[in-house]
């Protein structure tokens, strides 16, 4: 087939894979990857794939959130945690994401409601932290955000972030930004920000700029990771990364066993593969570097660590937050 005619046909193909899973990816980001050579592990993070529509395994919801879900971007899973999710649109869309399906269909920047959170908070009042996730919280402007700040202030003691956009955009964290973090800052216990960061090579100079200018916050900043198969799944990356991390001041939190998505089961590994790596990893690193191995089983059962000591000959089953024993079925 003559290179005009593959490319023509790759191009189709490609059609076919945004028409169900968009793609985006913002310009500075964009003339980042290209940088990286074709099948480089940040490339494949974000550069949609013929498997997600080939390969017809995975699920719509590989977590359980609709177990959770309130109305309006709430999510109850934990006691005295509360998920609220405000946005449906992230700076990136990641080809992994366990969230792809839901957000597929995104067609509103705010699809969840203050006020009902503040009536659901005050009727629940064991909630301490509310967790904002989307989508990205931070695709919402300052004054979205000061608008969540003045009213769970006094309401909550915790507030957390879980961002990719420090990475993908990382000029979103401009001055505003952060004169709005330190003015809140003596509202809440604490306010944190979860990175989510799955290679070394997303601390790039600009990133690096970013974290230094969260830094002059008192925020806690912390990371979270997904083990993707083909991108981070052998131990010189893994600790490269987490060595990074911890290097430049951002504590290592959560290693996600990669979700069951359908659309992106060729990202899947199975958990003993899993656990043999982290296994390693405990080897390699000292404890402060080292995030908690955590899976999310689709019965909704919520984070449950993926290693655990009695799993020494990295199989066997699982044991939930509640000391259930169940096992996880590959
Ligand atoms: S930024 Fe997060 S929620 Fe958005 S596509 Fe990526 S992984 Fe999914």
């Amino acid at each position: 087939m003559s290179l005009q005619k593959e490319l023509k046909n790759k191009n189709i193909y490609q059609n076919e894979i945004t028409k169900i899973y968009p793609q985006s990816i913002p310009r500075e980001f964009d003339d980042y990857l290209s940088t990286f050579p074709n099948h480089h592990p940040m490339k494949k993070q974000f550069i949609p794939s013929h498997e997600e529509i080939t390969n017809t395994n995975g699920l719509y919801d590989p977590i359980g959130d609709s177990l959770h879900s309130k109305e309006n971007g709430i999510i109850h899973r934990y006691k005295n945690r509360l998920l609220f999710t405000p946005t449906t649109v992230c700076p990136i869309q990641c080809r992994y994401c366990f969230r792809k399906n839901e957000l597929a269909q995104r067609d509103e920047l705010f699809k969840a409601s203050i006020n009902e959170l503040i009536n659901y908070l005050q009727n629940h009042q064991e909630i301490n932290e509310v967790i904002l996730t989307g989508g990205d919280p931070l695709m919402l402007s300052n004054d979205k955000i000061e608008t969540i700040f003045k009213n769970l202030a006094g309401l909550v003691d915790y507030i957390r972030f879980h961002t990719r956009a420090p990475v993908i955009i990382p000029k979103r964290i401009d001055n505003d930004f952060i004169q709005l973090l330190k003015s809140y800052e003596p509202h809440f216990k604490i306010i944190s920000i979860a990175i989510h960061t799955n290679h070394p090579d997303e601390l790039y100079p600009a990133v690096d700029e970013c974290i230094e200018l969260l830094k002059s916050t008192k925020v806690k900043l912390l990371s979270q990771t997904v083990l993707l198969k083909d991108v981070n799944n052998n131990l010189e990356t893994m600790t490269s990364l987490f060595k990074n991390l911890s290097e430049r001041g951002i504590q290592p939190y959560y290693l996600h066993h990669p979700d069951k998505v359908k659309g992106a089961m060729h990202f899947y590994l199975p958990l003993i593969e899993g656990r043999e790596l982290y296994g390693k990893l405990r080897d390699e690193l000292p404890g402060f570097m080292l995030p908690h191995y955590v899976i999310d089983p689709s019965n909704g059962r919520g984070k449950t660590l993926a290693y655990n000591g009695e799993s020494l000959d990295f199989s066997g089953s699982l044991i939930d937050r509640f000391g259930n024993k169940f096992t996880y079925n590959e």
